[in-house]
């Protein structure tokens, strides 16, 4: 049967969001389900740490415990996990795989070890580094906040200053600018654009759309 390339419903990408803490990521993630609820879903985790006020089961994550996660794990309901200080997060299987057939682009937002794996499990995913233009402004967001002591803003450098080793095995690295003239939420959305650009040209791929692409005479 002949294809008709323009009205094919392609496969959703996953996308893999990672950075150092303080860098915006959880900004421009709101930012992309906002302006693009059409495009974009995201990836709930399941994990065994505590809520945090205002956490909702199902919305941050599946907060289950251990003996659950590990059945979870056991039955290959999770794609991927890491330990992460004491407690567990993973990705689940299901919803990922269910999202990305409707032709959903799922973000997932997990750090660089996960990515990793999802490299290797998901070969079709994009993975994006999110960093601050310098490490300056990285502190600076970090105090800024508030809410964290003088000890934690430093494990967290050192954190950020590990995990960047990893980063030539991302695709695309995006700034997250700091202009003064724009707000945090600003500056998030010209991010969440960068990113929407990066998926539209990924969705042109010729590996993506070459299975269609083949049978144009057929
Ligand atoms: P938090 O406790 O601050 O919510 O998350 C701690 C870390 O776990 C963050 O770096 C977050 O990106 C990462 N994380 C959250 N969910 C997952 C997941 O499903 N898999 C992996 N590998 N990391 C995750």
């Amino acid at each position: 049967m002949k294809q008709n390339l323009q009205n094919l419903q392609l496969p959703g990408i996953p996308l893999v969001l990672s950075g150092p803490s303080g860098c915006g990521k959880g900004t421009i993630v709101k930012a992309l389900l906002r302006k693009y609820p059409e495009l974009f879903a995201l990836s709930v985790s399941a994990t065994t740490r505590e809520p945090r006020p205002g956490e909702v089961h199902g919305v941050q994550y599946y907060f289950i415990d251990r003996k659950e996660f590990e059945g979870r794990i056991a039955d290959g309901q999770i794609l991927e996990y890491t330990e992460y200080c004491g407690n567990y997060y993973g990705t689940p299987k299901k919803e990922l795989y269910e999202r990305t057939m409707r032709g959903i682009n799922v973000i997932l937002e997990i750090e660089v070890e996960g990515a990793m794996n999802i490299r290797r499990l998901c070969p079709e995913a994009v993975l994006i580094y999110v960093l601050p233009p310098d490490a300056e402004s990285l502190e600076a967001r970090l105090r800024g906040r508030g809410t964290n002591t003088e000890e934690d803003i430093r494990a967290r450098l050192a954190t950020a200053r590990e995990e960047i080793r990893l980063l030539p095995a991302y695709d695309y690295l995006v700034i997250n600018d700091d202009n003064p003239s724009c707000s945090a939420e600003e500056s998030a959305e010209i991010a969440a654009d960068r990113i929407v650009r990066i998926l539209e040209a990924e969705s042109r791929r010729v590996s993506r759309n070459l299975e269609n692409a083949v049978h144009f005479f057929d």
